[in-house]
């Protein structure tokens, strides 16, 4: 009887996309297993899969036996069984294929650097005429394992010469062929040496609540590993709880995955990290190359390491005997991943920890209304710290009206309290930063005599004036144009640049105080791949800079203790962003923000300019009332029936021929009212937000429902129709956070 396995392929065309049976060879038998990489044949070419599944031989339609074609090579790289199951599990309940997931949780690209080790197969037992496979086959039948390199240097052998003879052998099934990882350089993460933070944990005196709660945690761990929501003020000391936490749980010999929202972005996290627990921690970051990626990852699969740190893809880590999953700063919307594979680090989160029986902890100090939901419903333990470490007071509020400042004649984007502000804290030797959720210089282009405004030509966008490079930018493609300086429509001079982003803001403050010394943080400068970023961090953590300007990527767990004093430039940006989720950011940004200051022991300020102070999310946020703001939120998004109440799944189609999209669109709609009995809300299709993008018309349709499962029945649907469909490309996203 043969052995069959289910393979995996990683193919990219939808159509094929899916799993196939394969002939284990006899020779493979014994190093095949569930999770194994393998090469296959495909269309006449060779693919990579993974072996998801045993099949019995009888219970293979006959046709379909007679054409099976044979495994070709398995490779050392195995994914652990456990993962497979989440694998299929997420794959459903995404409607994605199963080969995308598995691809999170192997490095994809190993093959590029890793070398090649042939081994002995002491099973051969035919003859060899040619001298040099000889001369091979008895070096390795002593050696057992080498590689290319270390025979040519061992038998005198060129190199050319041994890789034909190896080919050879290995086509005559002499020798088998392994992979081992290159030994590449490790990236170090460190924000300098100055050793703020203490290494040893005895030294540090937990306060009552940093006690109780680990005490609470830990018991919770033994019994009925349910759940955890740490909800802590900032600077309540979570991180120590984490770490208090994860050193029992390594102890008793498991192993655990901290979760950040980005990693480079919390360097002060992964330092404390390293310093509590060397050796012991494999980072996965953005900037790692497939090489460094492919070593930490059978560093991790060894059970060399036993804590891995990273962002939302980290969660697919192969920890062995996996204990605990920590996600620091639950509310990022970074863990959501909005593109395929389309998923939610956080539901992948409970998912593993569920099959893998883990313990699970969120942790933030404003946390997701989706948490607090299921607290009310009994299905997270709650855990409050609701006082900062050694009881340094939470900052003052202090909010503007910037109508009454337009009103006294200001039109600057600063009111006169900001700036004098400012000028006390640089005058007392502190910090500020100051935060705006928008970068570029000016937000729009525009023509004050014909109206024209500068848009994309592929994404019928308005293009954003940068000022370091005097160029207008898509935000959306790479579209770059020089600066102009005569409206292109009726050739006249009267182009204005309007609105305001972090650039300005930067300009604009040295205008008024001429000794202030910047440095700005924003997307611009955190896409370069992390490193200018640690530079800009250290210069103002060395105090060379004094203020620091930036979106929201600075809201995130930073510990600068000199800092006394944050502005808002403008909390209307984010409260005006049409979205369900709209108040909730704009309270978690200025609670989050503000945490950043008075870390130190100095107190400090927060200063929120707006245009709409009567708004019950900033209200609540000055008023540090959560408990508000939570009960305010989940009346308004039980009324509207939005999440957590209901589930959404936004789907999207585009392409380049608009009538073609927009007739389909309509046509899926239908579809799917026909085959959905539940309950469920379908609205649309409408011209998404973002109507045009690279050229493609995008349309949008939303489905609304209390339930997942019908959601699910729709994606299969859509999984069915989109393989298809040549013209239109289609994309499902559910549990969305970007509705635009
Ligand atoms: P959170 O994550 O809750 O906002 P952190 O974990 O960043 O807070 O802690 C805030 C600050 O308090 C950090 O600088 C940390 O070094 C310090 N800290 C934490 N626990 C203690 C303690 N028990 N005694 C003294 N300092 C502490
Ligand atoms: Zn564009």
């Amino acid at each position: 009887m043969k052995k069959i396995a289910k393979i995996a392929v990683d193919v990219k065309h939808p159509r094929v996309k899916g799993e196939y049976s394969y002939i284990i060879p006899e020779e493979l038998i014994e190093k095949i297993r569930i999770g194994s990489r393998v090469l296959v044949p495909f269309n006449n070419k060779k693919t990579r899969g993974f072996v998801v599944d045993f099949e019995e031989e009888e219970l293979i339609d006959e046709k379909l036996r007679n054409k099976l074609k044979s495994i070709i090579e398995v490779e050392e790289v195995a994914i652990p069984e456990a993962l497979i199951d989440l694998a299929k599990s997420l794959s459903e309940y995404y409607g994605a294929y199963l080969i995308d997931f598995l691809k999170l949780m192997c490095p994809v690209k190993s093959g590029l650097k890793k070398t090649v080790i042939y081994k002995i197969n002491r099973q051969f037992t035919d003859s060899l005429n040619s001298d040099i496979q000889k001369k091979i086959y008895l070096f390795l039948l002593n050696r057992e394992r080498a590689s290319i390199e270390e025979i040519s240097r061992a038998t005198g052998i060129e190199k050319e010469k041994v890789r034909n003879g190896l080919n050879a052998l290995y086509k005559k099934n002499a020798v088998f062929k392994e992979y081992d990882a290159a030994n590449r350089a490790k990236m170090k993460y460190s924000l300098g040496n100055d050793n703020d933070y203490n290494c040893n944990s005895h030294e540090i005196n937990l306060s009552v609540e940093q006690k109780d709660a680990i005490k609470t945690i830990l018991k919770n761990f033994d019994e009925q590993k349910k759940p955890v929501l740490l909800f802590g003020v900032t600077g309540s000391g979570k991180t120590e709880v984490y770490i208090r936490v994860i050193e029992e749980v390594i102890s008793r010999g498991k192993g655990a995955i901290f979760l950040v929202p980005e990693i480079s972005l919390t360097p002060q996290v992964v330092d404390i990290f390293q310093r509590r627990f060397p050796g012991k921690i494999a980072i996965l970051h953005s900037a790692l190359t497939d090489g460094e990626r492919f070593d930490e990852w059978v560093r991790i699969i060894r059970g060399e390491v036993n804590i891995v740190i990273g962002a939302r893809s980290a969660i697919f880590a192969p920890v062995k005997n996996l204990g605990i999953i920590v996600l620091d700063e639950e509310h990022e919307t970074s863990y959501k991943q909005s593109e395929y594979p389309f998923y939610d680090a956080r539901i992948v989160a409970r998912l593993r920890a569920k099959k893998e029986d883990v313990l699970l902890i969120f942790g933030s100090a404003t946390p997701s209304l989706e948490s607090i939901y299921e607290v009310q419903r009994g299905n997270f333990l709650l855990i409050k710290m609701r006082k900062r470490i050694n009881n340094r007071p939470l900052p003052a509020f202090e909010i503007i009206d910037m109508r009454e400042e337009l009103k006294k004649g200001n039109k600057s984007i600063f009111s006169r309290r900001l700036i004098e502000e400012l000028e006390n804290t640089i005058a007392r030797k502190e910090q500020a930063i100051l935060f705006l959720n928008r970068r570029g210089y000016s937000t729009f282009v525009l023509c004050r005599d014909c109206g024209y405004v500068a848009k994309c030509p592929h994404c019928d966008i308005s293009l954003v004036y940068h000022l370091e490079d005097k160029s207008l930018k898509c935000h959306y493609c790479d579209f770059k144009v020089k600066a102009l300086e005569t409206c292109p429509k009726c050739k006249g001079n009267k182009i204005g640049y309007y609105g305001t982003g972090t650039e300005k803001i930067e300009e604009e403050i040295k205008r008024f105080i001429p000794e202030i010394k910047t440095v700005r943080i924003d997307a611009d400068v955190v896409s370069k791949k992390g490193m200018m970023l640690r530079e800009k961090l250290l210069e103002f953590k060395t105090g060379r800079a004094n203020v620091l300007i930036g979106t929201q990527t600075i809201a995130k767990g930073l510990d600068f203790p000199k800092v006394s004093l944050i502005g808002i430039v403008l909390a209307d940006i984010t409260l005006n962003i049409p979205d369900f989720r709209s108040g909730e950011r704009t309270f978690q940004l200025i609670t989050q923000v503000a945490g950043r200051a008075g870390r130190g022991l100095t107190g400090g300020k927060v200063l929120i300019q707006t245009y709409y102070p009567e708004s019950y999310v900033i209200r609540a946020a000055v008023n540090y009332d959560l408990n508000n703001f939570f009960k305010q939120e989940l009346k308004n998004r039980k009324e509207f029936n939005y999440p957590p109440f209901c589930h959404l799944l936004n789907i999207t189609l585009s392409g380049k021929d608009k009538e073609y999209v927009e007739d389909l669109s309509w046509k899926i709609c239908e579809v799917l009212k026909r085959c959905i009995e539940e309950d469920v809300e379908i609205l649309g299709p409408i011209p998404a937000l973002r109507f045009k993008i690279k050229d493609n018309f995008r349309y949008n349709i939303l489905m609304k429902s209390k339930k997942y499962t019908p959601l699910i029945q729709a994606q299969k649907q859509l999984k069915e129709i989109s393989a298809k469909e040549e013209k239109v490309k289609f994309s499902w996203d559910l549990d969305p956070y970007e509705l635009l």
